[in-house]
């Protein structure tokens, strides 16, 4: 993928307002901040049985932390618990390290973070969520 489709996708996630909410519903509510950046976000995560059924966010940040957001419930909705986790380690693996992590097709917008690891202070941002909601699941297992 080239840089410009990469800037493309995370615009994208930036603007997307699909798992922008707070739901009263949630089963869980987590919240993640950063404080070398300012982000603060909150995760809503809704099961159904050991599903997740429904994923969202509020909060602010940088456009990286939003973004991430949105890729983050994009991929972990309709996930068990098993699954998430195993995709969140993977996004963070991509990020944290040099090995070569791939995703499916469904999941490649993921791909487009990869741009962030030339940025090392821009890595918390992107993973904020991820580390956030992480906890959250373990916290349920
Ligand atoms: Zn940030």
């Amino acid at each position: 993928m080239s840089d410009s489709l990469y800037r493309e996708i995370l615009l994208d996630h930036y603007k997307s307002t699909k798992h922008r909410f707070e739901n009263l519903e949630a089963t869980s509510k987590e919240e993640g901040k950063n404080p070398l950046c300012g982000d603060t976000i909150t995760v809503y995560t809704q099961m159904d049985g050991d599903k997740i059924s429904k994923i969202s966010y509020t909060g602010h940040g940088c456009s990286i932390s939003m973004a991430s957001s949105s890729m983050m419930c994009e991929s972990l909705e309709g996930c068990t618990i098993d699954e998430a986790i195993e995709r969140i380690g993977r996004f963070k693996k991509m990020l944290l390290t040099d090995e070569e992590v791939e995703f499916s097709d469904d999941l490649s917008d993921l791909e487009a973070m990869t741009g962030v690891k030339k940025y090392p202070v821009r890595i918390k941002c992107a993973l904020l969520v991820w580390n956030t909601v992480e906890q959250q699941l373990k916290g349920m297992r």
